[in-house]
């Protein structure tokens, strides 16, 4: 009889999660066997606890939950070449054929056939995982396994910021989620010259001035004139960047109203609705250029990512506001769901 292991799943489709016992993974000849160290929490996995349209329309359960991870390869598939046993590793959460068209022009990211860890296939909130050995990323041994755990949405950071130079650029950006947080440490860590943050939880605009934000606007305030208070501070002109991360189309609105002719728009916030852009004024006569944003770029943003660790420029510690044991996860999702948004980013350790 194969051996058990504890996992976070849906077992049948509702709300909710449960911590089941089930088989430990059998691996494929290109998988590798992790013990798991570090498992986040993701607003994915939220939407999926509270089981909303998109995941009735997305997830077959039985699943195991979880994408973001980091832990121990203990096992190789006969066919890996690259990892070896004790091997410390991450995994990017989409996996990708590497055969089509899209994959092939060097877009793994957005791959033809994509399936996401944790959503299409067994996820992360487990003691194991089995991993294709073209998903994992070596970490550094001696990185944080916290850390590690987060460099999935850390990763959509460093993409977003970075799909451009920012380097003495001025950069709006707009969301206090944590990959917005996180958005603020990538942007300072590689010399952006001047931070806004545009949010609304002063739990988390906090955390932002505390990995880089020079110029705070909360909109929940009656007096914050975002557009105008951000026109007046770059001199008339708007900044070089917006970096679009909620998804909301008065943000949308705002994003574009500060952007300075010929900046970039990065659009990586998902609107709920089809929202409206004004095309001739916002992008043609400007002369902007919008980035959309999925997932990291395979592996620049990693390679970039490791790089920023290894400088010492970039801390996301204090975005990791909570750590919690595997088997507390129902408090952790409680936590993601308080009206307060006092947890950012939620580590659970089997
Ligand atoms: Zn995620
Ligand atoms: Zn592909």
């Amino acid at each position: 009889m194969a051996e058990k292991m504890r996992a976070v799943r849906k077992v049948r489709p509702g709300p909710g999660l449960e911590m089941t016992q089930i088989d430990i993974p059998r691996i494929q000849p290109n998988e590798v066997l992790v013990k798991v160290r570090a498992t986040s929490i993701c607003g994915t996995d939220v939407h999926i606890y509270k089981w909303d349209a998109w995941s009735q329309s997305r997830l077959k359960p039985p699943i195991t939950i979880g994408h973001e991870f980091c832990g121990d390869v203990v096992e190789l598939g006969s066919a890996v070449r690259s990892l070896k046993v004790g091997d410390f590793i991450s995994a990017d959460s989409h996996i990708f054929d590497g055969t089509c068209p899209v994959c092939r022009n060097g877009q793994a990211n957005i791959c033809q056939n994509l399936v996401i860890f944790g959503v299409d296939t067994n996820g992360s909130y487990a003691d194991y995982v089995a991993v294709p050995e073209t998903s994992a990323w070596k970490n550094d041994p001696d990185l944080d396994p916290a850390i590690a755990s987060i460099q999935d949405p850390l990763g959509n950071a460093v993409y977003a910021v970075l799909c451009e130079p920012i380097t003495g650029k001025s950069v709006a950006i707009f969301g206090d989620g944590p990959i917005g947080l996180f958005a603020i440490g990538v942007a300072r860590a590689a010399g952006a010259s001047r931070i806004f943050h545009i949010g609304k939880y002063p739990a988390r605009i906090a955390i932002g001035k505390q990995v880089g934000t020079d110029v705070a606007f909360n909109v929940t305030k009656p007096d914050a004139d975002v557009v105008n208070q951000i026109l007046d501070d770059t001199h008339g002109l708007g900044v070089d960047v917006s970096l679009e991360m909620t998804g909301n189309q008065m943000a949308i609105d705002q994003a574009f109203a500060v952007l300075r002719k010929g900046g970039r728009f990065t659009a990586f916030g998902i609107p709920s609705q089809p929202i409206t852009i004004d095309l001739n004024r916002d992008v043609i006569f400007k002369g902007v250029t919008i980035y959309g944003i999925n997932g990291r770029q395979l592996w620049q943003s990693w390679i970039q990512m490791q790089g920023l660790f290894r400088s010492g420029r970039l801390d996301p510690s204090p975005i990791i506001t909570h750590k919690i044991a595997l088997d507390d996860f129902e408090k952790g999702f409680e936590m993601m769901m308080a009206s307060d948004r006092q947890a950012a980013k939620i580590v659970m350790y089997p």
